[in-house]
């Protein structure tokens, strides 16, 4: 969109405010790149979403995820990162340096950029699902399988993440519902037949899932077989969602190589993308680890392969 507003120029720019983005902003600004991190439409990225982090090296209790994030923002804060609130609406990394606008309107141009803008899971979408989010219905297996631990438990989905957390699952809890929508399962071979083998898996197909009970947590849900229409309600304590994530890197795609389902490429050990001077970190480039701490440590490389580039620019 065309606009009068005036640029600023920034040495730095990063763009999300998870672990990723928090992280690269406190190595950046402790080594004086003076960044300044636009947090996006989610300040905090998935961890707000979720409750207790029990996983995250350093909280021996534990920490509530929305809690962790704003230590995380304290910290880079401390260390004189430029925080904003705004939303990176569109990118020209045609030419150096480049544009970044903010919310449709202020152009920012950058010697050097960090993407750190994540993924977000997918839903079903149903009301039920949503209303619960956070007291029992869950996207994420290993934050929060913990906490139903000897419990009945469901999880919907049929690829490798499914499969994977449907096994994990299996190792804390009593039973794991598993809802698959079509005759078979999109996962790999082997993923596939462990689930199949495994006891307390049982995996009911052609099966879509109408609706979470319950009223201020779950106690159960109603699915549907697909092909007869019959309807029949399991209870159980949790409901996870695996059926997949969506990196946020559409506003890249003229610009840089995404895989095939829209996760940003970097050149492997690094945090390069294909354009010399941006850089990607956390879950817009991993669609393996997806956790906090390996986000974190992928935005302190990010941090350091852009102090690099801009030395070498002679720019630092
Ligand atoms: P996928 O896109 O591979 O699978 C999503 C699954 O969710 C599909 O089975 C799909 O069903 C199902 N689904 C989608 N929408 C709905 C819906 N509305 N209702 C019910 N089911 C639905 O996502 P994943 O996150 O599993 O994997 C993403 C990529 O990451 C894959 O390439 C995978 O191989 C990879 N991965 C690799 C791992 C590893 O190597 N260890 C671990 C985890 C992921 P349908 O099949 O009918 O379309």
């Amino acid at each position: 969109m065309e606009n009068n507003q005036p640029l600023e120029h920034v040495h730095l720019l990063i763009i999300g405010s998870g672990p990723a983005g928090y992280t690269a902003a406190i190595y950046a600004a402790r080594a004086n790149l003076k960044p300044v991190l636009y947090q996006g439409i989610q300040p905090g990225g998935q961890l707000t979403i979720t409750t207790e982090v029990e996983n995250y090296p350093g909280y021996p209790e534990g920490i509530q995820g929305p809690e962790m994030m704003v230590d995380f923002e304290k910290q880079a804060n401390r260390m004189g990162a430029d925080i904003r609130y705004g939303m990176a609406s569109s990118v020209d990394f045609s030419s150096q340096p480049y544009k970044v606008t903010i919310d449709e309107d202020k152009v920012i141009t950058a010697d050097a950029v960090i993407i750190a803008t994540g993924a977000s899971a997918k839903w079903l979408n149903l009301p039920s699902e949503q209303r619960l989010n956070g007291s029992g219905v869950s996207a994420c297996a290993v934050c929060d399988g913990f906490f139903f631990r000897n419990k009945e438990v469901a999880i919907v989905g049929a690829g490798d993440t499914a499969a994977e957390e449907a096994l994990y699952l299996s190792k804390l809890c009593t039973t794991v519902h598993m809802f698959v929508r079509r005759h078979e399962m999109r996962a790999s071979m082997v993923m596939q037949d462990r689930v199949l083998k495994t006891s307390n898996i049982i995996v009911y197909w052609n099966t879509e899932t109408d609706e979470v009970l319950g009223d201020k947590k779950v106690h159960g849900v109603r699915i549907r077989n697909i092909q007869t229409q019959e309807t029949k309600e399991i209870p159980v304590e949790a409901f996870f969602v695996a059926i997949g994530h969506q990196p946020n890197s559409g506003i890249f795609a003229d610009y840089l190589e995404l895989d095939e389902q829209g996760y940003i490429v970097t050149v492997p050990g690094s945090s390069k993308t294909k354009v010399e001077g941006v850089f990607a970190c956390g879950d817009v480039q991993d669609k393996i680890y997806r956790q906090a701490v390996t986000a974190a440590g992928s935005g302190c490389m990010a941090a350091l392969d852009a102090e690099r580039y801009l030395s070498a620019k002679g720019l630092h």
